[in-house]
C-alpha cells in the first residue's frame, strides 16, 4: 500500500498523507482496507461526515458514515464486498444516505473502487452530497403538489390542509404549518398544521400567537424570512424551546403577502441542523407567493359573498326597522287628523306619544347608520381625554332604570368609585348605552343584570363586564354576532325590534380605544359581553 495512504496507529497525532488532487478535491474521499478501517480521509470528507481526518482514521467506516439503523446491513455489504478475490475488478456506483458526526443524514452518491495494494486490498470511495439536488427534485415536486391543492381545493380551509401536507411529505419536513393574521383580533391563527405520523408536539401545539412573538409572530412583525438553526438555543422564544423539546432543531419562516400587505407565515420545522440557504429561501418565497394569491382571491371571493349577504340582511332591516315605526306613524298620523275632535285629551296625547316614539326609533337608526359609516370609514373622529369609566357605566345604568324597572329587571353594579382611563368619553358612553340597553331589552321580566368594571392586576387594562340572565345568543351564532345587521334567532323568534347595528358601532369603538369585546362562552341562559380596554392607548393609534 502507497504510503500516502497510511494512517498510524494513532489518529490523534498521525494525519495520512494524501496526494495534492485528493487533497484538493471537491468530493469527500475516503479510503478502507478489507477489515472496514479507514485509511485515509480528505478534506471534504470532513465536511461532508463531520470527522477531521485524525478523528476517523483507523475507525470502522460502517460506524462512522452509516445512519445507525443502517449498520448491521452495511457490515454484510463491506463482508461481502471485502471478500472479493484479489485482482477482481471492482467497481460501484451507488445512492446512499450516509450519517454526518452531528447525526443528521446526508443522501451521497457513491462511487467505490478496489485496489491491490502490497498490503493487501484498498477500497476507494469518493461521494457527493447530493442534499441540494435532491432537495431542489423535492421542492419541485411539493411546488406542484401545492399548486394541485390549490387549484382543486373547494374551500380555503382545505386549500391551507393541502398546502401544509405537500409541504411536510414532500421535503420531508415533520411540522409544517400555515398561519394567517386575523384582521379582527390582531392575533395570528394557524390555518393547517401538518404533523409527520407518530410525532406528538406536546406543548408545542398552540393555535393563536400574537403578532412579534414565536416564529410565525415575528415573520409577520417584519415582513421578513426568518431561519432558526437551533431552536434549543433560540431562549427568548418558549415556542422554540417546545421545538426543541421534541426533536425539532431548526425552523424556517417565510411571509405571505397579497397585496402589499403580509397576510400571514408559511413555517417549516426540521430535525437535523441545516444552514440558512438562498436556494432553499428563495424556492419557499416564490411558494408563499403563490399561496398569497391564491388568499387573496379567496378572500376578495369571500367578500363579494359577504356583501351580498349584508345587502339582504340590510333590506331585510330596513324592511322591518324601518316600516314599522314608519306605518306606526303614518297610521296614527291618520287617525288623528281623521278623528282628532273626538279624542279625549289623554288619547290625543297617547297617540301624540307613538308618533314620538317611532319617530325617535327611526332617529337613532339612522344615527347608528351613519356612525358606523364614519366609524368604519375612519372619518368618526375619537377624541381621548382623562375619562372615568364608573361615572359614564352609572349614567347608562341611571339613563336604563326606567325600562328595567318597568319589566321587573334588577340591575346590580360593581364598579369602583374611579376608574379613570385615558379614552372619548362620548364614544364609551355609546358602548356602554348599547350594551346595558341590549341586556334589558332581550331579560325577560323579574330576571337580572349584573355590570363590574375593574383595573387589572398589572394597572394597565380595565375589564369590564355587562351579564344578564335572559333569552342568550344559541352557540352556532355568536361567531356571527358582530357582523353588520346580524340578529340572532333568539331575537327574531320573540320579534324583539333592533337593527343589529349596535354590538357593530360598539366593537369599532372599542378596537379604536384599542380594547377588545367578546361575548363569553356561558352556561345556562343569558349573555355576558365583556370588554378589555387599556388605561393608556398607544398614541399613534388614537
Ligand atoms: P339590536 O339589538 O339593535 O338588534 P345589536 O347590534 O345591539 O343590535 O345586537 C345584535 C344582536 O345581538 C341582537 O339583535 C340580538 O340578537 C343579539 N344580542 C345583543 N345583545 C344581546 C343580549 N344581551 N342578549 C341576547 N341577545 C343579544
Amino acid at each position: 500500500m502507497p504510503a500516502e495512504f497510511e494512517c498510524s496507529g494513532n489518529p490523534d497525532t498521525a494525519l495520512p498523507r494524501l496526494p495534492a488532487v485528493l487533497a484538493a478535491a471537491l468530493d469527500a474521499y475516503l479510503a478502507f482496507d478489507a477489515s472496514g478501517r479507514v485509511l485515509a480521509w480528505n478534506p471534504a470528507a470532513e465536511t461532508t461526515f463531520g470527522y477531521t481526518s485524525a478523528q476517523a482514521c483507523s475507525r470502522s467506516v460502517v460506524e462512522l458514515i452509516m445512519p445507525p439503523e443502517a449498520r448491521a446491513a452495511g457490515r454484510a455489504e463491506l463482508a461481502a464486498l471485502t471478500s472479493s478475490l484479489p485482482g477482481q475488478k471492482q467497481a460501484l456506483r451507488l445512492q446512499r444516505t450516509a450519517w454526518h458526526a452531528n447525526g443528521h443524514e446526508v443522501p451521497t452518491e457513491m462511487t467505490i473502487t478496489a485496489t491491490d495494494e502490497p498490503t493487501g486490498r484498498v477500497f476507494h470511495v469518493f461521494a457527493h452530497d447530493i442534499t441540494t439536488t435532491q432537495r431542489a427534485s423535492r421542492f419541485a415536486a411539493a411546488e406542484a403538489a401545492v399548486a394541485r391543492g390549490l387549484a382543486e381545493a373547494e374551500s380555503s380551509t382545505i386549500a391551507a390542509a393541502r398546502v401544509v401536507e405537500a409541504l411536510g411529505v414532500k421535503m420531508g419536513w415533520p411540522v409544517t404549518e400555515l398561519w394567517v393574521v386575523d384582521d379582527d383580533r390582531q392575533l395570528l391563527t394557524c390555518a393547517a398544521r401538518y404533523v409527520e405520523p407518530g410525532r406528538r408536539l406536546h406543548d408545542f401545539a398552540v393555535d393563536t400567537v400574537e403578532p412579534g412573538v414565536t416564529l410565525p409572530g415575528r415573520v409577520c412583525a417584519d415582513g421578513t424570512a426568518h431561519w432558526i438553526t437551533d431552536l434549543g438555543a433560540d431562549t427568548k422564544s418558549p415556542r422554540s424551546r417546545a421545538a426543541a423539546r421534541i426533536g425539532l432543531r431548526v425552523a424556517v419562516g417565510v411571509p405571505l403577502c397579497a397585496a402589499g400587505r403580509v397576510i400571514g407565515a408559511l413555517c417549516v420545522y426540521g430535525d437535523r441542523v441545516e444552514d440558512p440557504e438562498d436556494t432553499l429561501l428563495g424556492l419557499f418565497s416564490g411558494l408563499a407567493a403563490q399561496i398569497g394569491q391564491y388568499v387573496e382571491r379567496r378572500r376578495a371571493e369571500e367578500l363579494a359573498i359577504e356583501l351580498a349577504r349584508t345587502k339582504d340582511e340590510f333590506l331585510a332591516m330596513v324592511t322591518h326597522e324601518l316600516r314599522n315605526p314608519l306605518a306606526a306613524i303614518t297610521g296614527t298620523a291618520t287617525l288623528l287628523q281623521e278623528a282628532f275632535d273626538d279624542l279625549t285629551h289623554d288619547e290625543q296625547r297617547h297617540y301624540l306619544r307613538i308618533v314620538t316614539r317611532n319617530a325617535e326609533r327611526l332617529s337613532v337608526m339612522a344615527d347608528d347608520l351613519l356612525d358606523l359609516a364614519r366609524l368604519e370609514s375612519g372619518h368618526l373622529a375619537i377624541n381621548p381625554t382623562s375619562t372615568d369609566l364608573g361615572a359614564i357605566i352609572r349614567q347608562a345604568v341611571d339613563a336604563a332604570a326606567s325600562p328595567a324597572a318597568g319589566k321587573g329587571l334588577t340591575i346590580t353594579t360593581q364598579l369602583p368609585e374611579h376608574l379613570e382611563l385615558h379614552a372619548d368619553p362620548d364614544r364609551l358612553r355609546q358602548v356602554a348605552d348599547n350594551l346595558v340597553s341590549n341586556a334589558v331589552k332581550y331579560t325577560p321580566a323579574g330576571g337580572t343584570i349584573t355590570i363590574t368594571a375593574a383595573l387589572d392586576d398589572t394597572g394597565r387594562t380595565i375589564t369590564w363586564s355587562v351579564a344578564d340572565t335572559g333569552i342568550g345568543i344559541p352557540a352556532a351564532e355568536r361567531p356571527r354576532l358582530f357582523r353588520r345587521f346580524y340578529r340572532a334567532s333568539s331575537a327574531l323568534d320573540r320579534c324583539i325590534p333592533g337593527t343589529g347595528l349596535g354590538l357593530v358601532i360598539a366593537r369599532t369603538i372599542i378596537e379604536s380605544h384599542q380594547g377588545t369585546i367578546t361575548l363569553s362562552d356561558h352556561e345556562g341562559p343569558g349573555a355576558t359581553f365583556t370588554i378589555e380596554i387599556p388605561v393608556k392607548p398607544r398614541s399613534e393609534r388614537l
